[in-house]
């Protein structure tokens, strides 16, 4: 380093290379595996890092230095390569210490960073100058051709095609909204990427409510809102992801009222993310909901088990691993949340039997993300149980407890009090008192006549099949 700016400046881009990847490893990994690194020097066009082992070296190389080396490049055009060498001494509060600067004064460094294009391979040059452009930085993973589409999200996805393809400003603006980890993050950049890939020249801003409010606070503590205003009013495309934010905080809410009418006056388009629709945004006045509600609105539902174990599937190939198939399966019908706790689990197994250099198999699996697995284990109830299959068999809920004893009403009964005895950890005469008060030997009578009708009759097995893994997904 020949200076000292030099030097904070390498330092900046190391605090950004790492954030990113901590958002893309999560953070126990980070906390694991990058943390300890400590950016020492950059020379002749190459990066030194320094690790406290070789096992880190390593693991490290093998896992993060090609993600290490393409973050780096696309912070710093120059950077050709990036080399680990390992340093014993290498103490981790040091890196902590430098966090802290980074924080407190990190709104500082980042504005004296020019960010340089670089040569990666997926990105072409005109379209990362353009990038540059973009106050946050976007994700080369989240693309439209890394997004798998399924029923629950092929609307938004549909959506989301036309907004980034059309020549001219389609729907205004276009909403998104889903729960969490469902892929409106992915959507919104694959929309950014998809723009600049057909026109460079576009500006397209994109940037979360969270810092869409702190720059506007910003700017009112310094007196200096013209320019603020200016900055979004001279924009093609303007992102703001997860707008839920900005309820409740009404100066903000106002001054994102008027720059969204100027941009939609203007025929810039507008695209938003938010985990409700605009209508449920809580703390949202009713004329800026209007006005959301006015574009195209489109929802992400929750994954279906298909889209799940599409995902796996690209999500492997993606990754060069071949596991059984039973392994997606498993993963697909067990972690149920949402695409980023998926995901999540395939990278912790993945890294798990690399490390300890095992298969990847069912039991593995099942082995690494046991607290997972019981944290998605929902627990099913009785009541829930017996809704499920009366509306399955189109008998009244009543007929639970009823003393009929017509088959059409019986066996569905059985059935419940037999999935009962599988889902629950009731006993039988806790069961018996739920359907009516009736004995824990017609419980276990039910259960046994489950069981044989299941052996012999499939289209019957089929059915509680159905309704054991719509009642536990
Ligand atoms: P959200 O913004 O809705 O909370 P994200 O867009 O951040 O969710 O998605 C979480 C993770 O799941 C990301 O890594 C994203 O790439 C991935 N993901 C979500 N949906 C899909 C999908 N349909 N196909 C591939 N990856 C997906
Ligand atoms: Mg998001």
């Amino acid at each position: 380093m020949n200076s000292g700016s030099d030097d904070r400046q390498f330092q900046s881009e190391w605090y950004r290379v790492s954030t990113r990847l901590k958002a893309e490893i999560g953070e126990t990994a980070f906390e694991n595996w990058v943390k300890p690194i400590r950016a020492c020097d950059y020379k002749n066009s190459q990066v030194r890092l320094a690790v406290p082992s070789r096992f880190m070296r390593d693991w490290v190389a093998a896992n993060y230095l090609d993600r290490l080396k393409e973050l780096w490049a696309g912070e710093n055009d120059r950077v050709r390569s990036v080399d680990l060498f390992i340093q014993p001494t290498l103490k981790s509060t040091d890196q902590n210490k430098d966090d802290n600067d980074f924080l407190s004064g990190q709104e500082n460094v980042s504005r004296d960073i020019s960010v340089e294009v670089n040569s990666s391979k997926t990105v072409s040059k005109p379209v990362l100058e353009a990038r540059n452009r973009i106050s946050a930085p976007l994700d080369v993973r989240f693309k439209f051709d890394q997004f798998v589409v399924g029923k629950p999200n092929e609307f938004a996805y549909a959506a989301a095609r036309r907004v980034a393809e059309a020549s001219s400003v389609s729907f205004n603006p276009l909403f998104l909204y889903g729960g969490v980890g469902l892929g409106k993050t992915h959507l919104m950049n694959a929309i950014a990427w998809e723009i600049l890939e057909r026109d460079a020249s576009r500006t397209v801003m994109y940037l979360s409510a969270e810092k869409f409010m702190y720059q506007f606070v910003r700017a009112l503590r310094e007196q200096n809102t013209v320019d603020f205003k200016e900055q979004f009013r001279s924009v093609d495309v303007l992102m703001v992801d997860d707008v839920q934010f900005i309820g409740g905080r009404d100066a903000t809410q106002e001054e994102f009222f008027h720059t969204f009418n100027a941009l939609v006056d203007q025929g810039r388009q507008i695209i938003l993310s938010a985990d409700k629709s605009p209508s449920d945004l809580e703390g949202v006045e009713d004329r800026l909901k209007s006005r959301l509600n006015c574009g195209l609105v489109a929802d992400i539902h929750a994954t279906t088990y298909e889209l799940r174990l599409a995902i796996l599937e690209a999500k492997t190939e993606k990754m060069n691993l071949d596991p059984p198939h039973q392994v997606l399966e498993f993963l697909a019908h067990k972690i149920t949340s949402n695409v980023r706790e998926l995901e999540g689990a395939l990278n912790r197994v993945a890294a798990h039997t690399q490390l300890v250099g095992r298969d990847l198999t069912l039991e593995t699996t099942q082995e690494v993300l046991h607290d997972l697995l019981r944290a998605n284990n929902r627990r099913v109830t009785i009541e829930e149980i017996q809704k499920r299959v009366a509306e399955h068999f189109n008998i009244r809920i009543s007929d639970m407890h009823s003393a009929r004893r017509a088959r059409s009403v019986a066996r569905p009964r059985q059935v419940a009090m037999y999935l009962a005895k599988q889902l629950t950890s009731r006993s039988l005469p806790e069961i018996g008192r739920k359907f009516g008060g009736r004995d824990h030997t017609t419980v276990m009578h039910a259960v046994k006549k489950v069981d044989e009708l299941r052996d012999h009759d499939t289209i019957f097995a089929e059915d509680v099949e159905l309704l054991r893994r719509m009642l536990e997904g």
